[in-house]
């Protein structure tokens, strides 16, 4: 790899961070070789050059953002791609350097996490904020390296902490989307320490007056705890060396104060000192055993209160969390009740900072590493593959969590906020009938981000989803050559049976759908009916098909109003709505159907802002499908337009609603 020479004022103003950053890896990174302090540097110097110029809100140099992120993400003791990675996390995003200048300087992985913080980025509380447990669990599927959603956490961090530089208005809407989304996947995956942090800063970009409150009251009362937790501290060690119980630490442990703030409104209190696991103690032994023995001899010495004992070893909690928490009374004359925690270093470890510590423990200690972290993460969207234990032994954990985060999977909105888990490929049909079976059976069409689509469009990842529905519409056999989801499949062959429409193989009927529209495209040139309606496709239950022919009884025009009849057969059968034969055939089995109109619409004006919008929203409004347009400017201003729109009209009367819509646009001076 090419050394990075910074400019001598760059390294003026950075070197000594870097130098911070480098020293505080080589802390606990296992052989920490000069060509990984090297590999720091580089990605160091080239995003503080990528950013120079740049400056935050703060109007501090752009940098200081990424350098502290990162310092902030040293905490968990990250790999050295993900320091690299952090320190050039906006680089992509905010500077003119490409995602193929950064793979071809420091490799695929360095590229594909930071792509990966960019991605993870567009995950946005939407609508009402419900479920947030689906948003959690959409976060870490779209981040696909669990590494990314360390750099996330570390850039949020730093976002929080320094967001009294934003506008008031967004400075809620971010802390409201940390404290649901950013918090709860911290604790998700074990990361606590940074929950913690995120959670205070949150609460105090929320609710500035209560936490100044409780802020104030929280620093009283710990000064008077300081006292006890001393003398606690001294009547333990004293039990454990009687009992002969080898330890590594016993700490005092506070509470973060938004913990207190939820603790207060959930019990009622009024002032802070009220809360008696304010402060708690945390005893780290070397092995299990001794945790047990630990825990006899506390509860030999002090009274315990039986019904808040939890053993968090033998029967850990979801996410991987171990340890033995006990409250007793009496330690150091203490009036009201004293949580204790005891567990392992590796338990605490993996408390603290969850899989990140696991990471640490591995290149450090060999022995021990929990390798089944994964599989207790029962949250997690995905089913985690078999692997053989060949593999499994020589596997990367992240590569281990990574291959959890399926890929045969996405999530989608609906307009609330709220997320389907679908297939991949899955198209409108198979949203509509995983939200209700009705809603599949009389959905038309679907609005993806905004914009209309065919129920057979298929979706991606993230996209926010509203169903079109029009009542008394059904299945049609034709669904199910898009139908990727089983439970649609199989709503719409009961729906089919139940009603006697007959399918067709999927194969048969493409086949003769192609072969048809050809047909009718050949006999449109040729045939005189067809030539003056110039049209091959209709609407039947809004979908667009070829797959019809016109009834001889009544022979409908294309400005009737028609009705497709279903047939037994495989192709509809379209009549007159007034046609006397409907009579004669089963009303379950009549469609509402339309001709497709194509019209050429050429609106002329003066360009403003606002205006394509509202051309577009009164086409919109009335059922125009634009399938095709061009845009001609002129006059010296270059703001005389004209727009010729080719749309697909359900019916002449919807056509002759959008044209007086548009008719009636400021600016617009002539619609034909
Ligand atoms: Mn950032």
């Amino acid at each position: 790899m090419k050394t990075i020479t910074p400019p001598d004022e760059l390294k003026k103003i950075f070197a000594s961070d870097l130098k911070f950053i480098q020293d505080a890896v080589a802390e606990y990174y296992p052989d920490f070789n000069q060509r990984r302090r090297n590999k720091i540097g580089n990605a160091f110097w080239f995003a503080a050059v990528a950013h120079d110029g740049q400056t935050r809100f703060s109007g501090e140099p752009y940098f200081t953002h990424p350098i502290a992120a990162t310092k902030i993400l040293l905490q968990i003791k990250p790999d050295i791609d993900t320091v690299c990675s952090c320190l050039m996390h906006d680089v992509i995003e905010d500077t003119d350097i490409t995602a193929q200048e950064m793979e071809d300087r420091f490799g695929e992985d360095i590229r594909f996490l930071c792509e990966g913080v960019e991605k993870v980025a567009k995950v946005r509380l939407r609508g009402q904020e419900r479920e947030h447990e689906s948003l959690r669990k959409l976060f870490v599927a779209m981040a696909q390296d669990i590494r990314v959603i360390f750099i996330k956490l570390a850039d949020r961090i730093h976002n929080l902490q320094t967001l009294e530089h934003v506008r008031p208005e967004k400075r809620k809407r971010i802390a409201n989307e940390s404290i649901n989304i950013y918090a709860s996947v911290a604790e998700k995956l074990g990361l606590y320490e940074f929950k913690h942090q995120i959670e205070d800063l949150c609460f105090k970009n929320l609710n500035p007056e209560i936490y100044e409150d409780i802020a104030k009251q929280t620093e009283q009362s710990f000064a008077v705890q300081e006292k006890f937790l001393k003398e606690a501290k001294v009547q333990i060690a004293k039990v454990l060396k009687k009992e002969n119980i080898p330890y590594r630490q016993i700490s005092g442990r506070y509470k973060n104060l938004y913990s207190i703030y939820e603790k207060l409104k959930r019990k009622n209190f009024s002032h802070v000192s009220e809360i008696f696991d304010l402060v708690g103690i945390r005893i780290i032994l070397q092995e299990t055993g001794d945790c047990y023995r630990c825990l006899g001899a506390i509860h030999g010495t002090w009274k315990p209160i039986a019904a808040r004992f939890k053993d968090y070893i033998a029967v850990p909690k979801p996410n991987g969390y171990q340890s033995l928490h006990t409250t007793v009374l009496g330690i150091a004359k203490s009036t009201s009740p004293t949580e204790i925690q005891i567990r392992t270093e590796k338990m605490h470890l993996d408390a603290e900072f969850g899989p990140a510590a696991h990471w640490a423990y591995k290149q450090t200690r060999s022995s021990n590493f929990d390798d089944g972290y994964l599989e207790k993460m029962s949250w997690l969207p995905a089913t985690i593959e078999a692997q053989d234990q060949e593999t499994k032994k020589t596997n990367q954990f992240f590569n281990r969590i990574s291959a959890s985060l399926s890929q045969d999977r996405i999530h989608v909105f609906t307009p609330k906020g709220d997320i389907k888990n679908l297939v991949k490929g899955a198209t409108i049909i198979d949203f509509a009938y995983a939200i209700h079976s009705d809603l599949g059976h009389t959905c038309i069409a679907g609005k993806i981000n905004g914009a209309i689509k065919p129920l057979s469009h298929e979706l991606k990842n993230g996209d926010v989803v509203e169903i079109v529905t029009r009542q008394g519409r059904g299945p049609n056999p034709l669904w199910l050559n898009f139908a990727k989801s089983p439970s649609a499949r199989g709503h719409i062959r009961g729906y089919l049976n139940k009603h006697q429409i007959k399918t067709v193989p999927k194969e048969a009927n493409l086949h003769s759908e192609k072969t048809l529209e050809k047909k009718i495209k050949t006999v449109s040139e040729k045939s005189p009916i067809k030539k003056a309606k110039k049209k091959t496709e209709i609407f039947i239950g809004g979908e667009k098909t070829g797959n019809f022919h016109l009834a001889s009884c009544c022979k409908p025009k294309v400005k009737d109003i028609i009705v497709a009849y279903v047939p037994r057969g495989n192709q509809f059968s379209v009549h007159r709505q007034d046609c006397k034969t409907l009579n004669r055939l089963d009303p379950e089995r009549i469609l509402e159907a339309n001709f497709i109109h194509t019209k050429v619409i050429i609106i002329e004006g003066t360009d403003r802002t606002g205006m394509m919008r509202q051309i577009f929203d009164a086409l919109e409004h009335n059922d125009q499908n634009i399938i095709a347009s061009k845009l001609r400017t002129d006059g010296p201003a270059g703001n005389e337009i004209q727009w010729r729109i080719t749309v697909e009209s359900p019916s002449l009367d919807d056509y002759q609603k959008a044209v007086k819509a548009l008719q009636s646009i400021p600016n617009v001076n002539l619609v034909k």
